[in-house]
């Protein structure tokens, strides 16, 4: 029987990649070529212009590096190319991931004997919208026709068992990687599989280990035995030598994930200084050196994984397992680690699938469910005297009574009338067959049923279709099958998205988790003017930022940014003037930002440049400095002030090395190490926002007697006589929120719930007529600093009259276009609030 289903599963990995079959129960690896289960991501391009992909390429790439590329699944979505010199020719991160893919569809046409054209890939959940759609554009390059891209995580749930019965459990999964690191955890709900949360570090696995064995252990022995002049990582002249160290390197640490020691043995390394050869290289490395290198690592990931969970408000008692990924997961140490109740994290842990193929075991068995489009279009191919029958079903769902519908067609046009149609389950003993029974088709050929279906089978059911007379009929189809099972909802946004405004706030626009396609509108003032044809430094930007934070907004990732420029207006556009976004996310997650001005009554749109400038080294080097400066600072003042909150956080900070580590990357990239500049920026993100977690535990006994004022004076102001008569209001909802934040002890919330109520209080000065008549006063006062004269004098004009008519109405519009008319740097008086102007912003 032809496929109906995708049924073949990739793992398309940072180090390695493995592809997998779903043979209706279980996911079967398929080995490469060599009989190796897996292929490492790594493809190399000789002079000639031959490419290859796998195990001879990544070992030569660390040699010679110029022809070879490795991780360039961490370039995703990025524009920038890699050049292989001596062939001459370069290739985007998409174009080498569809190499890989490739080589592994041509694995399946050797062993298996058929010819891909679909597939499911999986992706991290880190992924973020430009990668996902790379990945999605490799696959296409591969010659894969129907592609279904999957999150790690859930294909990993997915092959350690999540069954549609789990409804209400969370599991978690610990994927440690070649050099990433994600966590995720997972839920089902309604019958789909979710990633409910997720976080990681994208610069942490199994090759810093790798490197720190060779720089740690096997450099200061190779300067000790032998005539070597700066023999370091990095260094060009020593290239051969050290890639041999580094294989070694990982070679011994894999032997100690089984034994307590293992040697690094290397008969020839290279040639010394004076020419002479630097043989019989031998050096003794332990477990407890890689436990050593691997303490702060995995303090790193733990705490990673406990972040996690307390954004979800959960606690490792409340997940039933910790799945393990990923090589580095085999290592007993780590194991051991995070095993531990106080020190580790204290979920039963589950290793009992192979941590390095079992990505691709899940995603093969999702793929199971995933129809295949050949299988249900036209091409199918139909002999003479054959009725085709076109279904519409899911094959693979949590329900056991799953409907199912169709239409039988006729060839040229030959009747269906009087026909049946019936579902036979051959997969259960005979002696309890179950049947559809007789359906009756529609005039047109249409039919509707519910099938039963057994969990844990592969249900075959047989489609027996016979016409009036009761004779049986050959039909295309002539089975199908279903089985009983969790399926992973629509495609889900991975991190949350939003506007970055000019008080470096985010305005969100989707909270991480929304289902995809989505879309979302939100109107904002700007607070720079520009000029028709002005200075193009002059522009309303419109960044599109992704990321948790939104009270820092630069805390986030910058995806891209709509801009408006002084040569594409037709008109000038006053600051204070109405932007009205819209941002568009397709299943593809392709972003688009629209952004219509009304003034201008124009439209303009942007598919956003996903391509974030490369870091430069020199600045990065400043920024680190200045995050030791602050960590400095924040240090001393904890130690005065002997606050709880403010230690563990520095605590952490040390026990991860973030600072050290942020330093030592800064360095290897302005030694021109690959990669280090992106690591190092990725580390001062985590290290920043480190120190504001000191910084906020230090401020905030400050910030909460600064509530409490609040509190006090809006409680005042409610019970003033004269404000309840002008019709008042109550704060007591506010109050009550705010002092929950107090008790929450979090920043972030508490300073939203005082702004909420510093809003209300506005809100009900508002209605006392002497507020306006105060505002309009202070604003005549600002008159001459006003953007255009002849407007304000006229508005004040009326402001006088709406005063002396006791107009309390006019004199609100009056205010609020007087507002509009103050330059931005203009402070305004507290109490004119965001709700009198609109969220003003200005764009960063
Ligand atoms: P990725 O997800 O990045 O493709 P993998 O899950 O394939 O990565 O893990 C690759 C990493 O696992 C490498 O750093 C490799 O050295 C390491 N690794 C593989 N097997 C073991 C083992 N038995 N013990 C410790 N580390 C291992
Ligand atoms: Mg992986």
């Amino acid at each position: 029987m032809a496929r109906q289903t995708i049924d073949f599963g990739i793992d398309l990995g940072t180090t390695n990649s493995a592809i997998a079959v779903f043979d209706g129960i279980e996911a079967e690896v398929i080995p490469n070529n060599e009989n190796l289960p897996i292929t490492p991501s790594a493809v190399r391009i000789d002079d000639s212009g031959a490419v290859t992909v796998g195990k001879t390429p990544r070992e030569r790439y660390f040699r010679d590096p110029d022809n070879g590329a490795i991780e360039f699944k961490r370039l995703m979505g990025e524009q920038e190319t890699i050049s292989f010199a001596d062939s001459g020719r370069s290739m985007t991160p998409a174009e080498l991931s569809a190499e890989v893919l490739k080589s592994l569809k041509s694995d399946v046409q050797q062993r298996v004997g058929e010819e891909l054209n679909a597939a499911v890939v999986t992706v991290p959940a880190e992924f973020g919208l430009p990668q996902n759609k790379a990945t999605d554009k490799a696959a296409q390059f591969a010659g894969f026709s129907q592609r279904v891209l999957l999150q790690e995580p859930i294909a990993a749930a997915l092959a350690y068992g999540f069954q549609a019965e789990d409804e209400d459990v969370f599991w978690m999964v610990y994927d440690m990687g070649g050099g990433t690191f994600d966590v995720a955890i997972i839920q089902m709900r309604d019958g789909m599989i979710e990633v409910i949360n997720h976080g990681g570090d994208q610069y942490l696995g199994g090759k810093n280990v790798d490197e720190a064995i060779v720089k740690d252990l096997l450099i200061p022995q190779v300067v000790s035995r032998y005539d070597v002049s700066d023999f370091r990582l990095g260094n060009e002249k020593w290239r051969v030598p050290l890639a041999k160290l580094r294989l070694s390197a990982e070679d011994a640490k894999i032997r100690l994930s089984r034994q307590p020691t293992a040697q690094v043995d290397i008969d020839y390394l290279g040639n010394d200084d004076r020419g002479q050869p630097m043989a019989d290289f031998l050096v003794e490395v332990s477990q407890a050196d890689v436990e050593r290198i691997l303490e702060p690592m995995i303090v790193r990931t733990i705490n990673a994984a406990r972040k996690v969970l307390e954004e979800k408000r959960l606690s490792p008692g409340d997940i039933e397992r910790l799945l393990l990924v990923g090589g580095p997961t085999a290592t007993p140490y780590l194991r051991q680690r995070l095993e531990d109740p106080t020190s580790g994290l204290g979920i039963p842990l589950d290793f009992s699938q192979d941590p390095m193929t079992v990505v691709a075991c899940g995603a093969a068995i999702f793929a199971g469910t995933q129809r295949l489009e050949e299988a249900m279009g036209p091409a199918v191919t139909v002999e003479p005297g054959q009725y085709r029958i076109e279904l519409e079903y899911d094959p693979i769902g949590p329900d056991p009574d799953p409907l199912i519908g169709g239409k039988v067609i006729a060839q040229e046009g030959g009747d269906v009338s009087g026909f049946t149609i019936e579902f036979v389950n051959r997969s259960l003993p005979h002696d309890d067959e179950w049947r559809s029974g007789q359906v009756p088709l529609g005039p047109d050929g249409t039919f509707t049923t519910v099938l039963f279906a057994e969990r844990g089978l592969p249900n075959e059911f047989g489609i027996d279709l016979r016409d009036a007379t009761g004779s049986a009929l050959p039909a295309v189809p002539e089975s199908i099958t279903y089985t009983v099972g969790g399926v992973p909802d629509r495609p889900i946004l991975t991190h949350s998205l939003g506007v970055a405004m000019a008080n470096n706030e985010v305005d969100r626009f989707f909270e991480k988790g929304t289902p995809l396609p989505a879309r979302a509108r939100s109107k904002h003032k700007t607070t720079v003017a520009v000029r028709r044809g002005g200075q193009h430094e002059e522009l309303i930007r419109i960044p599109v930022v992704q990321g948790e934070n939104t009270v820092r907004a630069d805390r986030n990732k910058l995806v891209g940014a709509l801009e408006i420029t002084p040569d594409e207006i037709r008109r000038d556009v006053r600051q204070g003037s109405e932007v009205d976004i819209t941002i568009e996310i397709d299943e593809s997650q392709r972003v688009l930002t629209k952004a219509w001005v009304p003034v201008l009554d124009e439209e303009f749109e942007e598919v956003l440049d996903l391509n974030p400038p490369p870091p430069d080294v020199g600045a990065l080097q400043r920024e680190v400095s200045e995050e030791r400066r602050r960590l400095t600072e924040a240090r001393q003042q904890a130690i005065e002030t002997g606050d709880p909150v403010a230690r563990e956080a520095l605590d952490r900070i040390e026990q991860e090395r973030l600072l050290e580590s942020a330093e030592g990357s800064a360095e290897a990239a302005a030694e021109g190490q690959k990669d280090a500049a992106r690591q190092c920026q990725d580390l001062l993100l985590r290290l920043r926002s480190a120190v504001d977690e000191v910084e906020d535990a230090l401020q905030w006994p400050a910030l909460v007697s600064k509530a409490e004022e609040a509190i006090e004076e809006a409680e005042r102001l409610v019970s003033d006589p004269e404000i309840a008569a002008h019709g008042g209001g109550s704060v007591d909802a506010e109050v009550r929120a705010l002092r929950e934040a107090i008790q929450q002890k979090d920043r972030d919330t508490l300073q939203a719930r005082l702004d909420d109520l510093q809003r209300k209080v506005v809100e009900v000065l508002q209605k006392h007529p002497a507020f306006w008549v105060a505002l309009f006063e202070h604003l005549q006062g600002l008159q001459l600093q006003m953007t255009d004269q002849a407007q304000a004098q006229q508005l004040i004009a009326r402001g006088q009259q709406a005063i002396a008519d006791g107009d309390v109405a006019s004199l609100q519009g009056v205010c609020q276009q007087l507002v509009a008319l103050v330059p931005g740097e203009v402070a305004m008086p507290e109490g004119v609030p965001g709700g009198l102007i609109g969220t003003t912003t200005k764009f960063w």
